[in-house]
């Protein structure tokens, strides 16, 4: 805009760019439609830089078609995404490039069984990237060493217990350095003595200052890790706010309902 590059003020380490950044995510007046039901509703989310925003509400409430549309997995009938300012919904954006962007991990299933460990995290990469192969995987043992992983490189996916599996299932959705990573109830399938190793993965990418966004039933987390939760109702964000006001004073009916029932 010709304003020259930015002067870091007195105090300030870093050089900030003049003015408010762009949500990283923006989504505006999402619609999907299944069959005649319609699955999201005219449905509003912003997700600034650094911020983890949880996304609750009851079974069938739209939160995995929220993530899957905001990873172009699923078409809109309407509505917009913009990630970091770029229209991504728009017909002549190519989803894979989106998708380098934007990390995703399921509830269970991610790993290909056939496929090492190592292989499982580089095959995108290689594949559809057309990253080098020795680059890709010496960032993927990377990951992997940071993780308490690096051993398991060569094993396949049923070595692994459910944790392990979800953990490199993360590190798969890492090895693109995404700018959003979107995370599927991902401890739902695990035992419960293999859940905290999951959640601590999750701290530390908050630690590290990751975006993300993340569906859970998982109310604990949900208040210690998000910044701000959204509470979803057919379709809808009817709640949003800090984890302590929507748990802890929700304003809508349907929110004390939802709550009521799970804790
Ligand atoms: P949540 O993740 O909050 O449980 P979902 O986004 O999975 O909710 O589902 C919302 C609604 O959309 C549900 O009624 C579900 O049955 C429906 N739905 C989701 N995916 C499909 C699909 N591929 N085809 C038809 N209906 C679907
Ligand atoms: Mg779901």
């Amino acid at each position: 805009t010709g304003s020259g590059p930015p002067v870091p003020r007195p105090g300030q380490l870093v050089a900030r760019t003049a003015g408010p950044n762009p949500p990283v995510l923006s989504c505006r007046a999402l619609r999907k439609v299944f069959g005649g039901h319609v699955v999201l509703d005219d449905l509003d989310l912003d997700v600034a830089e650094h911020e983890v925003v949880a996304l609750i509400g009851a079974s069938g409430s739209g939160k995995s078609t929220l993530l899957r549309c905001v990873n172009l997995l699923e078409d809109l009938d309407d509505g917009t995404i913009h990630l970091d300012g770029e229209h991504i919904t728009d017909p002549r954006v190519s989803p894979d490039l989106v998708r380098r962007r934007i990390g995703i991990v399921f509830q269970a299933y991610n790993l290909f069984p056939h496929l090492s460990v190592l292989d499982n995290i580089t095959l995108a990469p290689r594949r559809v990237y057309r990253r080098d192969r020795a680059e890709a995987e010496f960032q993927a043992r990377e990951l992997l060493a940071r993780v308490g992983l690096a051993e398991k490189a060569g094993d396949y996916p049923d070595r692994l217990s459910g944790g392990q599996q979800q953990r490199v299932a993360i590190v798969r959705a890492l090895v693109n350095a995404p700018r959003l990573i979107l995370l599927d109830e991902v401890t739902s399938a695990l035992d419960p003595e293999l859940v905290g190793e999951v959640l601590t993965m999750i701290r530390d990418l908050k630690a590290d200052g990751m975006t993300m966004v993340l569906a859970t039933h998982e109310m604990g987390f949900a208040r210690e890790v998000a910044d701000r939760i959204c509470f979803l109702d057919g379709g809808r964000v009817i709640e949003e706010g800090p984890p302590e006001q929507v748990l802890g004073e929700p304003t809508q009916p349907r929110t004390r309902q939802f709550l009521r029932r799970i804790i």
